[in-house]
C-alpha cells in the first residue's frame, strides 16, 4: 500500500490483495468477494469462458466448492448451486427450452411449491402441467402415449404420504417416449439414490434440507450432464440465481456429516414409525418400512442400503382442533415447516404445504385434516417417541 495515501484511502485498501503465503486451508474458506482482479490478459480469457473468477454472479470459489462436492456425490458431470431449492427446480425446467404447447408430467404429490411453480409461472406461457399418480407405471405409460410430455418431474419418496416411485423404471419409460427426467432427490439424498447413474437427466436438491442439515441456510443444487452446462451457466448468470458464498460454506460444512446424520435419522424414523404404529393411537402411520405400506416390498429392492427416509407421517383420529392440541402439547418436537434438520420437526400439511390445495384435491391425495408429517432428527428416538406419545393424549 502506498504509505502517502490518506487514512480514508488506507482504511479502504488496508490488508487486501497482499501476498498469499504457503499453506492450503483444509477447509475451503468463505470467499465473500464479489469481484476479482487478474492480469488483464487473464481476465480477458476468463470473460471469454476460461476457468477463473471475475464477478460473483458468475462464479464464486465457495459456491464452486459446494457444487463440486455434490457433483461428485451424485456422480454427475456438472453441478450448479442456486439461491434455493426452488431456483434449482426452476433452472432444471428452464434448461429444456419448453415452448408453448409443450406438456410436462408432474407427480401429483410433488413438493407443493414445484407444482405451483409450473402452474403459476409456466402455464401462462402455454406449457401445460399434467399431474398424475406416478406409482402405477402401467397407467403412467398410457399418460406418456396420450399426452407426449416433454419431461417428467418427480420425487422418489413423495411428501407427505411417502409413496415410492420406481425411479429406474420410470426413467427408462420416459426415455422410450423421448421425455427428459428430472428427479428431486431432496428427501432421498445421494445416500439412498443416485438417479444420474440410471440415466435421469437432471437431479435437483433443496440443499436447505438434509445436505445442509442444520436449519441455518437456504440453497439448491442441480447436477446433470455436460451437454446442459452452457445453457445452465448462461441462464444462471442472466437470472442471477447463484447461491451466496456464506450459505454455500454453511451447506458445505453441513454436508460433511450427512453420512452420520442421515442414516441415524432414517434409523430413528424406522423405529419411531414402528412404535407409533404399535401404540394404536393413530389412525394410520405411514412409513415405507412398515409392512402395511403399499410399496413395502418395492422399498426393500429400490433402496437396498436399508435406508428408507427420515420422514414418518401420522393420521390423527380427528381434525384441526385435535392436531392443534397435539402440536401444542409437543415439548421436544418443533412445529416448523421444513425437513432435514438435526432436530425433529412436525408439519401440518393442511395449514402449510397443502393449504393452497382444495379439500377435494387433498382428499384425492390421501391427506386428511388429521395428517401430520414428522421429519425425524438425530435426537434419541426414545425421547422423540415419548414426546409424541405424551402429546397423543386422546386415547
Ligand atoms: C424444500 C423443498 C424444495 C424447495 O426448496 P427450497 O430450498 O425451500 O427452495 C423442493 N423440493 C423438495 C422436495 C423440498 O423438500
Amino acid at each position: 500500500m502506498n504509505p502517502h495515501w490518506n487514512i480514508d484511502t488506507k482504511l479502504v485498501h488496508a490488508g487486501e490483495r497482499g501476498e498469499v503465503l504457503p499453506g492450503i486451508p483444509t477447509v475451503h474458506p468463505i470467499s465473500m468477494s464479489n469481484t476479482y482482479i487478474a492480469p488483464l490478459a487473464t481476465m480477458d480469457a476468463i470473460l471469454g469462458g476460461a476457468p477463473g473468477y471475475t464477478y460473483g454472479r458468475h462464479h464464486n470459489p465457495s459456491v464452486d466448492a459446494l457444487a463440486e462436492a455434490v457433483r461428485e456425490l451424485e456422480e454427475g458431470e456438472v453441478a450448479f448451486a442456486y439461491a434455493s431449492g426452488m431456483a434449482a427446480v426452476h433452472a432444471s425446467l428452464m434448461a429444456l427450452s419448453l415452448r408453448p404447447g409443450d406438456r410436462v408430467l408432474l407427480s401429483r404429490d410433488l413438493y407443493g411449491a414445484s407444482l405451483n411453480l409450473v402452474e403459476q409461472l409456466f402455464a401462462p406461457m402455454g406449457i401445460d402441467a399434467i399431474e398424475e399418480d406416478l406409482t402405477d407405471l402401467d397407467r403412467v405409460n398410457q399418460v406418456f402415449i396420450r399426452y407426449r410430455p416433454r419431461l417428467v418431474l418427480f420425487e422418489l419418496i413423495s411428501n407427505p404420504l411417502l409413496r415410492l416411485v420406481d425411479g429406474p423404471a420410470l426413467t427408462q419409460m420416459a426415455h422410450q417416449h423421448q421425455a427428459r427426467v428430472i428427479i428431486d432427490n431432496t428427501f432421498t439424498t445421494p445416500l439412498m439414490a443416485k438417479p444420474l447413474s440410471y440415466g435421469a437427466d437432471f437431479v435437483v436438491h433443496s440443499a436447505t434440507k438434509y445436505l445442509g442439515g442444520h436449519g441455518d441456510a437456504i440453497g439448491g443444487i442441480l447436477v446433470t450432464r455436460r451437454e446442459h452446462q452452457d445453457r445452465l451457466y448462461s441462464q444462471q448468470k442472466l437470472m442471477g440465481t447463484i447461491l451466496g458464498p456464506f450459505e454455500a460454506w454453511l451447506i458445505h460444512r453441513g454436508l460433511k456429516t450427512l453420512g452420520l446424520r442421515f442414516p441415524r435419522q432414517c434409523q430413528n424414523a424406522s423405529q419411531l414409525a414402528l412404535r407409533l404404529h404399535q401404540s394404536g393411537r393413530f389412525k394410520q402411520v405411514h412409513y415405507p418400512g412398515l409392512t402395511h405400506h403399499p410399496e413395502y416390498r418395492q422399498a426393500q429392492t429400490v433402496f437396498p442400503q436399508g435406508l428408507l427416509g427420515a420422514v414418518v407421517t401420522l393420521d390423527l383420529p380427528g381434525d384441526k382442533a385435535m392436531v392443534f392440541k397435539f402440536l401444542e402439547a409437543l415439548q421436544l418436537v418443533v412445529p416448523a415447516t421444513t425437513v432435514g434438520d438435526i432436530y425433529t420437526l412436525a408439519l401440518y400439511p393442511l395449514i402449510a404445504s397443502h393449504r393452497s390445495q382444495s379439500a377435494e384435491a387433498r382428499q384425492a391425495m390421501g391427506i386428511s385434516d388429521g395428517t401430520v408429517r414428522i421429519a425425524v432428527g438425530i435426537e434419541s428416538v426414545e425421547d422423540i417417541a415419548a414426546d409424541i406419545l405424551a402429546a397423543a393424549a386422546w386415547s
